[in-house]
């Protein structure tokens, strides 16, 4: 189903095409105020106990290669190294989530030690992630572990409540080669409310200057848009990437929210988000984005350095050039996102088994992904865990 709007912001019409909500909500979809609203998603079941892949082809197994039975292959490796964190963003986490039990989560080593393996598989890139990462007690040493032995670039993304120069400089010397930061508000109220936290946008912008004085670029930003909420400020952010010749992109908000609120009425897509920041800053494709890429990146029309890019799961899936896989902090792998099955990793990794073993683990996972995430598809549930416990 196309679902064709024409909403008036100020003197501007903006025109969008919303290709992607599900058809089984369409009788939900109610023209309300001049916005949309739609039933949440029902949730998926929490899957019952740990499980093992399916084993993949011999073939597959044999290439010591993670690919899946839709011919992608597995470049990308999250790992989620804490579901803990500081902040309590609204589309996150809720203030009363529970957390995983200590003794379930990854050790450093354990960590260390799938992120070997992973690169002997064909992993070229692995991103900290979590939960909050620089929460760790161990960051350092899980940093110089996957240093000393891969060849892996690590990225990390973060709230940049925690970046000090002295930290960034023990993560860039372990090992650490990039940084990404979020920052969803710039106003000091909106923040404190979006992020339930005591930090402000003063503070991130203080990491922002932090990571690229230490050199920890390219540096991006990425932004979750929501209606109502902070969906005026989409210029504003994008500024940001003017002031600091950097990357600022906007993530679609996607129903991976622990409170489950999610609705299509708080949603703003990549098009309208584009279409608004124009308003102030006409924009050009740049056609350079890797085509593994989740982003599609613009330049500033005035030559200005700096990029925006449009990260748009809902209305661009971009499943079919997917070459991630992640590693939730307490051992599953997740081969997407939205995946509702699990593969249960730690098990394995604590039951005195070979690298070759879990090799083996690895291939039989990605040979199970899904092809897509299946929003449009009247059986799509929302995963149990949010996105803090999966690692975005
Ligand atoms: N705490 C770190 C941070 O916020 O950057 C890293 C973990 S956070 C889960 C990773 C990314 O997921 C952030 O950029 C955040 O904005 C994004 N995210 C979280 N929940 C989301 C949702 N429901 N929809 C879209 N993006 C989401
Ligand atoms: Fe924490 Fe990041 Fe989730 Fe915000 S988006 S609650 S900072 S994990």
């Amino acid at each position: 189903m196309v679902v064709q709007s024409t909403r008036v912001r100020g003197d501007v019409a903006v025109s969008m095409i919303e290709s992607a909500i599900p058809k089984h909500h369409a009788a939900a979809l109610a023209a309300r105020d001049g916005r949309f609203a739609l039933a949440q998603f029902p949730r998926a079941t929490a899957p019952s106990r740990p499980v093992q892949p399916p084993r993949a082809p011999e073939h597959i197994r044999a290439v010591r290669r993670m690919l899946d039975s839709h011919g992608r292959a597995i470049r990308d490796l999250r790992i989620s190294i804490t579901d803990r964190c500081n902040f309590r963003c609204t589309y996150c986490m809720e203030p009363e989530v529970r957390f995983a039990p200590r003794e379930s989560l990854l050790t450093t080593g354990e960590i260390i030690r799938v992120a070997r393996i992973a690169e002997s598989l064909g992993v070229h890139k692995i991103r900290l992630t979590g939960g909050e990462p620089t929460l760790h007690p161990d960051l350092t040493a899980i940093i110089a572990g996957i240093r000393a032995a891969t060849n892996i670039e690590i990225a990390m993304i973060t709230n940049a409540s925690l970046l000090t120069r002295d930290a960034l400089r023990a993560w860039k010397a372990a090992g650490l080669d990039r940084v990404t930061i979020s920052i969803d508000s710039l106003r000091a109220d909106l923040f404190a409310r979006l992020t339930r936290s005591t930090s402000s946008p003063a503070d991130v912008l203080a990491g922002v200057e932090a990571v690229i004085a230490e050199g920890l670029t390219p540096l991006k930003l990425n932004a979750v848009l929501i209606r109502g909420f902070n969906d005026d400020e989409a210029a504003d952010l994008a500024e940001l990437a003017r002031r600091y010749a950097i990357d600022m992109r906007f993530i679609e908000y996607m129903p991976l929210d622990s409170g489950h609120a999610w609705d299509a009425s708080k949603w703003v897509s990549a098009a309208e988000t584009r279409a608004v920041i124009e308003e102030r800053f006409p924009l050009v494709a740049c056609h350079d984005d890797d085509p593994s890429s989740t982003a599609r990146s613009f330049a500033f029309a005035d030559g200005r350095p700096g990029r925006v890019g449009f990260i748009a799961p809902i209305s661009s899936p971009f499943c079919g050039a997917c070459s991630r896989l992640r590693l939730t902090a307490d051992g599953k792998i997740r081969p997407c996102l939205f995946s509702t099955t699990e593969w249960d990793l730690r098990s394995l990794l604590r039951s005195a088994t070979t690298d070759e073993h879990i090799g083996d683990f690895l291939i039989d996972a990605t040979w199970t992904k899904q092809p897509g995430h299946g929003i449009a598809s009247p059986q799509f549930r929302q995963p149990e865990r949010p996105m803090s416990a999966i690692g975005g």
